[in-house]
Order: C-alpha cells, then structure tokens, then sequence
C-alpha cells in the first residue's frame, strides 16, 4: 500500500486467441519478442483438422484455418503461453447442448483432461465456441462450473463500454473490450488505455481474435505495433487469462446469479 493508506489501483491488459490454428505460432513470435503473455484456447477433439469453409463463410477463399496436430501441441509448441479449453469439437454450447449436462461436461471436461495431459498445466477457463450470447445460458454455466474445471469463460461479443475498461462482473460471462479485427479500435483505445489513471478501480483492456483474422485482414503489423505498445507502457500490466483470473477470483465472482 502506498504510504497515505490509500490502495493503489492498475491497469491490466490480455489477450486470448481461439481454435488452436497454425497462425498462431506467428502471434506467439511477436508476443516473445515483446514479452507479452498470451492465452490460446484449444480444441482436442480437432486435432489437425482443416476447416477451409472458414475462409469461404468470411468471402475469403484460400485462408488458412489449419488446426495443429496433437503430435505438434505435445511437442511444447504453447509452452510458455497460457493454454485453455475451447472444448472439444467446437460445438454451439446453446444450440447443441443447451439441456444435455453430460455432452457439455464431455465436452469442456475432457478438453480440460486432455490439455493438461499435453500441457502439463491444468486449464483454469476457456473461451465459448462461437461466443454468442445465448451460448451463456445459466444451465450451461452452472454445468460447467459444478462438473469441470473450468472457472473463467470469454464470449466472442465486446463490451458496450470498452472505453472504460471495465473488469467483469463475474468470470463465466467476460466479455472482452475488442476483437483484433477492429484494429483501428484497438490501437485507438490503446492509447486512451497507457494514457489513463485508475483513480478509483483497477483496469483491464482485454483484445481477442483469431490467427487468421490477422491474415484475412493483413494486419500482422498493426498487431505487431498494438503488442509493442502496449509493451513499452510501464504502468499497464500484461498478463495471461489465467493470470488475470488468479489475482481477481477471490474478489470477482465466477457466477453472479
Ligand atoms: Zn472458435
């Protein structure tokens, strides 16, 4: 605590990136170079898989979505990086498992089994395949927190506020500020982001995406710069998913309802 009794607040920055694809060797390169933390979420129950309709759906033919083997994730290739759960096969949690306990315990339970088994590291959370709202229905969350792990779940759907830099109001539903895709966004809140003071709370700026976003929208660089950024700020904190689940779960709820 600073001498005046006063506690003092921060300001944190994280990012996690979904599906376990080759692009994200690309990401972890940059991240080394600047020394930023980074959670991947990983589907076990795809290893290897080619998903060439992704490009297609994105009016992108010809991108790569190319899953890594289990061979290649057992080779260490995440070590160093924050590996979670994306469950198993990638399935809508609302459309395809909205009442069916043991499919959803199968499938972000056994994700979690498995990645500790080629991690070493046991997975704290995981990121919602598809990450819509209604994939958060409270019969999924409390499936989930009752039967696995896993205690932190990201949804692919931004904050109506990021520019406040809010930190979530419970863990099973965090909404992240910015998808990578919104670059210009991102560099923007960015630099509102090492500019600001936490006066009277703490802050966290929290960018996620895909590795082939950055290739379908060219924008390795601009990420390059956003991670530099960010970096170079000495008051901002970067740290992993779990990292960041660690030092708030005693003060953040998993679940608020
Ligand atoms: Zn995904």
């Amino acid at each position: 605590m600073p001498e005046n009794g006063r506690k003092a607040f921060s300001k944190y920055f994280t990012m996690s990136f979904d599906d376990g694809i080759t692009q994200d060797a690309r990401i972890m390169d940059i991240c080394r170079k600047y020394n930023m933390p980074c959670t991947f979420n990983l589907n076990t129950g795809l290893f290897g898989v080619n998903w060439p309709w992704v490009g297609e759906v994105l009016g992108k033919p010809g991108l790569s979505h190319q899953r890594y083997t289990e061979e290649e994730i057992r080779s260490g290739i995440y070590n160093g990086f924050d590996a979670e759960v994306h469950t198993l096969c990638h399935p809508s949690l609302a459309g395809n498992y909205g009442d069916n306990a043991e499919a959803l315990i199968h499938e972000v339970g056994d994700d979690a089994k498995n990645i500790e088994a080629l991690t070493g590291v046991a997975p704290l959370g995981m990121a919602y395949p598809g990450g819509r709202e209604e994939d958060t229905s409270p019969f999924v969350i409390k499936t989930i927190v009752e039967n696995t792990p896993v205690r932190f779940a990201r949804l692919a759907v931004s904050q109506k506020n990021p520019e406040d830099f809010p930190l979530p109001d419970c863990f099973m539903k965090w909404y992240p500020s910015l998808a990578v895709v919104e670059m210009a966004r991102c560099k923007e809140l960015a630099k509102s982001f090492i500019a600001a003071v936490p006066v009277d709370r703490d802050l966290l700026f929290y960018v996620w995406g895909h590795g082939y976003d950055l290739d379908s929208e060219n924008l390795w660089d601009e990420f390059e710069e956003l991670v530099a950024m960010i970096s170079a700020a000495p008051d901002v904190k970067c740290v992993s998913n779990a990292d960041f689940y660690t030092l708030f779960k005693d003060k953040i709820p998993a679940v608020n309802f």
